[in-house]
């Protein structure tokens, strides 16, 4: 068994962008520049952002969070984003989510420019990625493509079972591994809430992705003997150390481990990855961007 080493393969990624990133500013160009919105004073929010403003820097990118209240309005933020669609000092622009419940999320995203749509949660983004034109893959799908492939994991054939299916996670990750491509040409069956069987559809399955948010959901019994097992979930369950929590996937790690041929650790494995991909696209987004180059 191999355990997955997101933490690593993210690090040496972080690396290769931190170098082309000194090459473009050799080259006179400005470092790429990643907006995030953070609307409320979310906990989880806050961490996941004060996340990517740390891996901005580490990279050498600039960064800027723009704090909005509970309170601003629908329209207040369709404003900002409006202008940042068009400021050419901003290469990627992401809004942090969930949004409060008087905003409309599919609104908020379907407002931002495709072009700095670098979580590529954008319908146009989301229809390129499944015709499979080039685009912004959301990160988390994207991190774990990246890991499949720093592996070299066989992909092309498998009965691969993706369970969830958010518009962030499961929906794309089905996408992409039945796509004619490596990693991909899987036979891809995604699970839900209403499917019967789950067991008995995971038993079957060569590759496992389980984003659910439902910890240690995946069993032994479930897992097939050498199957490759990739753990998505991340939920804080209570524990007896000095956080009063600890971080579980949605694997039942020890016993589902040696079974497998491969599988990620929570945390390190997908989290790292997931970070990475964002810094990806958004050094892709300066590339492309022809007002900084
Ligand atoms: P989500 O939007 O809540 O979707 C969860 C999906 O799992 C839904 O499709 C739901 O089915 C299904 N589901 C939940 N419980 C189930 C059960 N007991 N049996 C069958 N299906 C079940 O979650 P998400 O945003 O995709 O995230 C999933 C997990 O991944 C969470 O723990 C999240 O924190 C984690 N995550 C981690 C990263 C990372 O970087 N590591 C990134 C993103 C998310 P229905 O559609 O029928 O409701």
């Amino acid at each position: 068994m191999i355990v997955l080493d997101g933490k690593k393969i993210a690090q040496e990624i972080k690396k290769e962008i931190s170098e082309e990133v000194k090459t473009l500013i050799a080259q006179g160009k400005p470092a790429p520049h990643l907006v995030a919105i953070l609307v409320g004073n979310d906990g989880a929010s806050e961490t996941y952002v004060g996340h990517k403003e740390k891996d901005c820097k580490e990279v050498g990118f600039r960064s800027t969070v723009l704090r909005f209240s509970d309170s601003v309005s629908q329209e207040e933020l369709l404003l900002e984003i409006n202008k940042l669609n068009t400021d050419s000092d901003v290469t990627g622009l992401i809004v942090q989510l969930p949004l409060p419940a008087h905003i409309s999320e599919e609104k908020i995203i379907e407002s931002i420019n495709p072009d700095k749509d670098v979580d590529g949660f954008h319908p146009v983004n989301v229809g390129r990625m499944v015709t499979g034109l080039p685009t912004f893959v959301s990160a988390t799908p994207d991190g774990i493509i990246e890991l499949l492939k720093k592996y070299s994991i066989e992909t092309s054939g498998k009965n691969c079972v993706v369970l969830g299916r958010s518009n962030i996670v499961g929906r794309p990750m089905a996408n992409l591994l039945s796509q004619k491509a490596y990693p991909g040409d899987c036979t891809v069956t995604v699970c839900h809430s209403r499917t019967r069987n789950i067991k008995e559809i995971c038993a079957q399955a060569d590759i496992i992705i389980a984003a659910l948010g439902s910890p240690e959901f995946v069993t032994a019994d479930m897992v097939k003997e050498g199957a490759v097992v990739i753990d998505v979930g991340i939920t804080r369950v209570k524990a007896d150390n000095k956080n009063g929590f600890r971080l579980t996937g949605d694997v039942k790690f020890d016993e589902v481990s040696v079974k497998t041929s491969y599988i990620t650790p929570v945390p390190g494995g997908v989290g790292p990855m997931t970070r990475v991909a964002l810094l990806k696209n958004t050094l892709k987004a300066a590339k492309l961007s022809k007002s900084q180059f």
